[in-house]
């Protein structure tokens, strides 16, 4: 999901948790594909359990004074995953209707993201269930704060590291380290990644996970026999993943022909101008009432005629019920979980080769780690030098997955989980059990 964009809609923020029953659920499609790589790699039952479960799971109550005066208690999570590989590592959100079951998906998805990319991280999540579009910037600004303040013991530069996610951007990432600054008495940058590039951001983060999706795809289509200039792209959202990842996609020379955001659909078969929508978006903040193509509904957008798909909008978007009617050769998760496992076994037998999101999105993370090392270094590289590294990190993730793949001939998701679960089992065997 789109790392930067704050235009989910929805219910106010004091409502008691959503319970959701028969719901998709992002932990239940996580642990149905754990479980499969798990079986295949013959994994021993207590090293199951062990990576079965979250080390940490902390809930803390977001007590605010708003702009009328009135106080309202919002409640923030952090769960950490392990920190076998090292630090855990991920990023926050803020959505009106997160449950803790969606963030120990997530925290997991980053353990298998970051041992996929190698990098010495481990994985977490966090978020404040809050609906954004409905907070001033002053009010947003004191939940951020008063969430660090309460997370002070979680997070550190080298037990857990925070980063944007849904709904929250570099402003939230600022305040985070500030804050974290403040209760430490000494300038943290490496508390947390994604910041502003003036207190010790990284050049390419912004773009690096739209940058990951592009070289993810173009390694794909390689495998494929296809030339990028011969293909067709739909993009779902148009976000900071979705967008760049259509921008950079189109200036590889491929034909944009679908892109979407919450307003709908954009269908042009002649190929959309990407720059001129993300200007409109600057602008308008949504793609409605532009011009780019004809419009369809995002339900309609999924099944277009085309080479490639990336969902790169929200969970959960591919089904049992949709996917027997996707047309496109090549699926790039560029969101965390936009394909519900129950998807995985129709795709498969329609020949769909998918990208799964811990590798394709893994470009957010990767130049997360520079900016972490960059900051403890206190030297900062330049643009090119970011961009070779982090292409080369996310072509050799990609070699490993195939190869992974082909040796257990399956897909490249379940390639994707056993080379994870394999390296961060063998990690944590090695270290042994304390206690
Ligand atoms: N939120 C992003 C992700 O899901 C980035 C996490 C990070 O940079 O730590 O991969």
């Amino acid at each position: 999901m789109s790392e930067r964009t704050s235009d989910i809609a929805g219910p106010s923020y004091v409502e008691p948790a959503p319970v959701h029953h028969n719901e998709p659920n992002p932990f239940e499609s996580m642990m149905a594909r754990f479980d499969k790589a798990a079986e295949i790699l013959n994994l021993e039952k207590g090293v199951y359990e062990y990576l079965q479960k979250p080390v940490k799971q902390v809930i803390v109550s977001i007590p605010i004074q708003m702009d009328n005066g009135e106080i309202k208690v919002f409640e923030g999570y952090r769960v950490i995953h392990d920190n076998i590989l090292g630090p855990s590592k991920g990023g926050i959100r803020y959505a009106p209707d997160v449950t803790l079951d969606e963030v120990k998906a997530l925290a997991s998805w980053m353990t298998w993201k970051c041992a996929v990319a190698n990098i010495p991280f481990g994985g977490a999540k966090g978020a404040v269930r809050c609906d954004p579009s409905k907070l001033s910037k002053v009010e947003l600004e004191k939940i951020t704060r008063r969430y660090t303040a309460n997370m002070f013991n979680v997070f550190g530069p080298e037990s857990d590291i925070p980063a944007p996610d849904m709904n929250t951007n570099e402003q939230t990432m600022a305040w985070i380290m500030d804050t974290y600054s403040m209760h430490s008495q000494r300038t943290e940058t490496a508390v947390v990644t994604g910041k502003p590039l003036i207190i010790g951001g990284s050049l390419g983060r912004v773009e690096a996970t739209g940058r990951g999706v592009m070289i993810s795809t173009l390694e794909a289509l390689k495998k494929l026999g296809l030339n990028p200039s011969d293909v067709t792209v739909v993009v779902q959202g148009f976000g900071n993943v979705g967008s760049i990842s259509a921008k950079l996609l189109k200036a590889e020379g491929c034909k944009i022909i679908g892109i979407s955001d919450v307003t709908g659909g954009y269908y042009n078969p002649k190929g959309i101008e990407v720059e001129s929508a993300i200007d409109y978006v600057k602008q308008n903040r949504t793609l409605e009432g532009s011009n780019f193509g004809e419009k369809i509904t995002n339900e309609e957008l999924l099944e277009l005629n085309c080479d490639v798909l990336v969902p790169a909008a929200k969970e959960d978007q591919i089904s049992a019920d949709n996917a027997g009617n996707i047309k496109a050769r090549l699926i790039v998760e560029g969101a965390n979980g936009p394909t519900m496992s129950e998807a995985d076994e129709i795709l498969k037998e329609k020949g769909i080769m998918v990208i799964p999101d811990i590798l394709a999105n893994a470009g957010g993370v990767t130049v997360s780690y520079f900016e972490w090392v960059q900051n403890r270094l206190g030297y900062y590289w330049d643009i090119d030098d970011i961009n070779k590294r982090h292409d080369r990190m996310m072509r050799e993730a990609f070699e490993c997955v195939y190869d992974t793949a082909n040796k257990y001939k399956t897909t490249m998701r379940l390639g994707a989980y056993i080379f994870a679960i394999d390296k961060v089992a063998r990690t944590l065997v090695l270290r042994g059990i304390y206690g």
